[in-house]
């Protein structure tokens, strides 16, 4: 997976390719798609949710830059994959999710590989969570129809938001830092994702 890839996609940053390397993505997959985990794209978990593409969950977590030691906001639990990178980087992560039902198996996965900080909760997290604001970075693994402003707000001087944004059915994956009360904004390409649902997300 790292070698065909990630790296040929140009995911350049060693430390996300050792997370990457280092973690069984088979472990946070079904035992009916054990045999796809390093196939190169999503692949559906419960509630009719997915584990996203191995190459955006690589890009992501570049862009979100993480340091030890950073707390960073994830949205989008489900499987816990993305959680348990971060993790692995040594960032204190607290993930939300709306699907109550997929939290149990996202926490044993995690406490299974025995990764340290990873607080996870049922919420509608597409407003972030202020009571943990500021956050380092904050990532959201699902489509959203605009930038939510609770999500501008929430981020640390120099932090970094990483977000798709677009459609339902399509969204440029969008990363925005924050520097005072200004907030720069790039793209990187499309992409596809499940879509957020929430207050300010889209309607369920
Ligand atoms: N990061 C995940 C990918 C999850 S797919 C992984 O590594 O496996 C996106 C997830 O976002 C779904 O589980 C979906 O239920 C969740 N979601 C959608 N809207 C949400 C919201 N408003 N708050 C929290 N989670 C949400």
């Amino acid at each position: 997976m790292v070698a065909d890839q990630l790296r040929p996609r140009g995911v350049a940053d060693e430390r996300v390719l050792a997370a990457m390397g280092a973690l069984p993505r088979e472990a946070f997959v079904s035992d009916a798609n054990r045999r796809f985990a390093y196939a190169d794209e999503a692949l559906p978990i419960d509630a009719g949710q997915t584990i996203s593409q191995p190459v955006m969950v690589a890009k992501m977590t570049e862009h979100l830059a993480v340091r030890p030691g950073d707390r960073i906001l994830e949205i989008g639990t489900g499987s816990g994959y993305q959680a348990a990178i971060l993790a692995w980087l040594g960032a204190h992560v607290t993930t939300l999710e709306r699907q109550a039902e997929l939290i149990p198996t996202a926490r044993a996965r995690i406490d299974a590989l025995d990764l340290g900080s990873v607080e996870i909760r049922e919420a509608d997290g597409s407003v972030g969570d202020a009571s943990g604001a500021p956050w380092d970075g904050i990532i959201v693994t699902a489509a959203a129809p605009s930038i939510p402003d609770e999500l501008r707000e929430q981020l640390a001087d120099g932090g970094r938001l990483v977000i798709p944004v677009g459609t339902r059915d399509r969204q440029l994956l969008t990363v925005v830092t924050r520097k005072g009360d200004e907030w720069l904004e790039e793209t990187d390409g499309y992409c596809v994702f499940v879509p957020l649902i929430g207050a300010a997300g889209f309607d369920g």
